[in-house]
């Protein structure tokens, strides 16, 4: 389902007890540390205010959401502190959590108009090098 997630698991081990200044994920050095559980925070705000039936009612994004942050905890030690919780914890630089949170918004079977108020809530993909184009194809904003 969530395709970064073994490759994440399999990169951890290799360097466990060093600090992690990349991204495990495309590991690339993370600039602007703000840790997944920061921005899940926010997305879980972000989706209450969403109607229940803008998403597939066989999809529980709460709950998958959850279960990939508990398998993920797993990671973080040694990793870099957050800039806004100041937990050592960002392991995933805010690019590829998003992209994980923008797949997984598509899986629930999100619409076109709230995929692009989730790229344009949360946009990291300052390079336009990945999702960002996909909000060009939804109209822009
Ligand atoms: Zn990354
Ligand atoms: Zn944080």
């Amino acid at each position: 389902m969530i395709s970064n997630q073994n490759n994440a698991t399999k990169r951890a081990s290799s360097f466990e007890k060093e600090t992690h200044y990349s991204c495990l994920s495309c590991s690339e050095i993370i600039h602007n540390p703000l840790c997944h559980e920061c921005i899940a925070k926010e997305y879980f705000e972000w989706i209450k205010r969403i109607p229940k039936n803008e998403f597939d009612k066989s999809f529980n994004l709460r709950r998958s959401l959850k279960l990939f942050l508990e398998k993920h905890s797993m990671l973080e030690k040694n990793s870099l502190r957050c800039v806004s919780c100041n937990e050592p914890r960002t392991n995933l630089c805010p690019y590829c959590f998003t992209e994980i949170l923008h797949k997984m918004t598509k899986e629930a079977g999100a619409g076109v108009k709230i995929l692009s108020e989730f790229l344009f809530m949360f946009n990291f993909d300052f390079d336009h090098k990945g999702y960002f184009h996909e909000l060009e194809c939804y109209g822009g904003y």
